[in-house]
């Protein structure tokens, strides 16, 4: 069973930052008789022991959330509006405080975190906030008789996040659960638990009644499969790997509740001939962000023959001058990787690439010069298109490059994994542009860009890069019961 409070032990002192290390359950901390160990990937340093849920856990947190939904559902759109902003507004004030100890348990940028994730994550607060209260579908006529579809809120959602975009990927999911009035339970990845458990704090602050946003801790075969077990659970909303979308796939399906899975990817990225060849070569740089541990990633970089050579050669030159390094250099281009366990996935896959026959152009290896969990920007050719470093996902700094010769020849490299959750091209040819589009399989095509994302848009992936479709409306679809009220004209019962 949960234990009460058991302060001594409570709060772990994290970037200056404090933070709490145990479970968000109906308002209260709840702490677990067992704790596990949050290192940080900068220097391996444990930074916090943090309470181990399961399913005493998981149980009372979906009590809490079952027994708040009614009130939270029946709460005004204009109230919750309200307080979602209050929740961003908190947001906006502990930027500097979330960004230092997302930086400290996951590796990735400070910089990043400071200037472009905190403040989208508060965005994800006033985006769903904003759109609830415009949501609304026009009436139309049946005979007379009014249909009016109306968004009705669910129940308790079971969200199940992963590490490497922790708070974001964390509220893209909490933001339009809560606006639909929906009540939550979320469950933080193990590997990067910290900023949940701020978050839950600033929701508090911010006057969210207790019960409606829960946070429980621990590990996925633990804490999350009694989670998305629970029969009182509404909606599940995963993002993480397929070998864990199988499993809670299979909790939806014993449940019948509906399910949103948003997997990984390995991206395609062509370079036509026609390219601005500068943007191309950006766009592929581009894809070492957080030391390639980016669900979008266009790991996959498909370059025409007759550049190829140019092309590689600049790239070469600009991934060996990437700054890598502490992820709170200001300077820094490129930080570590999340796990010792994570790094030695990443590199038994490079390894196996090259006794394949591949050959690294640059990187290949570990850092050594910096040690711990810095891996080499690494660039491989000569792979064939059915190796496994080109159909599998690495989530690393691992880029692959493969040439092409005609336009139908690049289209079939691009389609040809299992996944589809995006892909970005480079071509100076706006009919070509158009002309692709419509042939690849992703949830998401960029054109001459790449990372640009608007809330407004659906997102997701297409294959085994997820079911279902998030953002704007479409969020509110998942996390909703559609209903549609049918009102027969005034005397109608009379006339008939
Ligand atoms: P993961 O599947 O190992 O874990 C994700 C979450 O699931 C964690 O919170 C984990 O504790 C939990 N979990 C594990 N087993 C579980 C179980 N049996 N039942 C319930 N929950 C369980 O993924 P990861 O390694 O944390 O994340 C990396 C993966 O996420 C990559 O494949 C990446 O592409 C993907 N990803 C996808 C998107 C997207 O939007 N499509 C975004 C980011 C990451």
């Amino acid at each position: 069973m949960p234990h009460g409070h058991d302060a001594a032990r409570a709060v772990a002192q994290v970037a200056g930052v404090a933070v709490d290390t145990r479970h968000w359950i109906n308002g209260e901390r709840v702490t677990s008789p067992d704790t596990f160990t949050d290192t940080s990937p900068i220097d391996g340093a444990p930074l916090a022991r943090i309470s181990r849920g399961g399913a005493a856990e998981a149980a009372a947190a979906v009590d809490a959330a079952h027994t708040a939904f009614p009130g939270w559902a029946q709460t005004n759109h204009t109230e919750r509006a309200r307080i979602l902003h209050a929740i961003a507004d908190g947001i906006e004030a502990r930027i500097e405080e979330l960004a230092a100890v997302e930086t400290a348990d996951n590796g990735a940028l400070l910089r990043s975190h400071r200037r472009g994730v905190m403040p989208r994550v508060a965005h994800n607060f006033r985006f769903f906030a904003d759109w609830l209260l415009q949501l609304r579908h026009d009436d139309f006529d049946t005979r007379g008789h009014t249909n009016h579809i109306s968004w009705d809120p669910a129940g308790v959602c079971a969200l199940i996040t992963p590490w490497n975009a922790p708070l974001m990927l964390a509220t893209w999911k909490v933001a339009p659960a809560l606006a639909a009035g929906n009540t939550v339970v979320l469950k933080p990845a193990e590997w990067s638990p910290l900023t949940a458990s701020l978050l839950a704090d600033i929701a508090a602050e911010a006057g969210l009644p207790a019960g409606v946003l829960n946070v429980v801790q621990g590990y996925g075969h633990e804490a999350g499969a009694a989670l998305v077990r629970d029969p009182r659970v509404a909606r599940i909303s995963f993002t993480g790997s397929v070998p864990t979308a199988r499993h809670i796939a299979g909790a939806a399906a014993a449940n019948l509740v509906p399910v949103s899975l948003e997997l990984g990817g390995k991206s395609p990225l062509l370079v036509f001939a026609d390219c601005d060849l500068d943007l191309a070569v950006d766009l592929a740089v581009e894809q070492f962000d957080n030391a390639g541990q980016v669900c979008l990633a266009g790991t996959r970089l498909l370059v025409e023959a007759s550049i190829a050579d140019e092309f590689t050669q600049r790239l070469i030159a600009r991934t060996e001058a990437l700054r890598q390094g502490d992820p709170r250099g200001e300077a820094t281009d490129i930080g570590p990787n999340i796990h010792p366990a994570h790094l030695t996935r990443i590199d038994s896959f490079v390894q196996r690439a090259l006794a394949a026959g591949a050959r690294a152009l640059t990187g290949g290896g570990p850092n050594t010069d910096l040690g711990g969990l810095y891996y080499r920007p690494t660039l491989l050719t000569d792979v064939a298109p059915d190796a496994e470093i080109v159909t599998e996902e690495v989530f690393g700094p691992v880029l692959t490059l493969q040439t092409f010769d005609t336009e139908e020849a690049a289209v079939a490299l691009a389609n040809a994994t299992r996944f589809g959750l995006a892909a970005a091209l480079a071509t100076g040819d706006q009919e070509r542009a158009h002309r692709i589009t419509g042939q690849l399989v992703a949830g998401t095509v960029w054109v001459n860009c790449f990372f640009v994302r608007d809330l407004r848009a659906p997102f997701g992936g297409s294959r085994h890069s997820g079911i279902g479709r998030e953002g704007g409306t479409w969020s509110f679809d998942f996390y909703c019961d559609l209903k549609n009220t049918v009102t027969a004209p005034k005397g109608w019962l009379t006339r008939g």
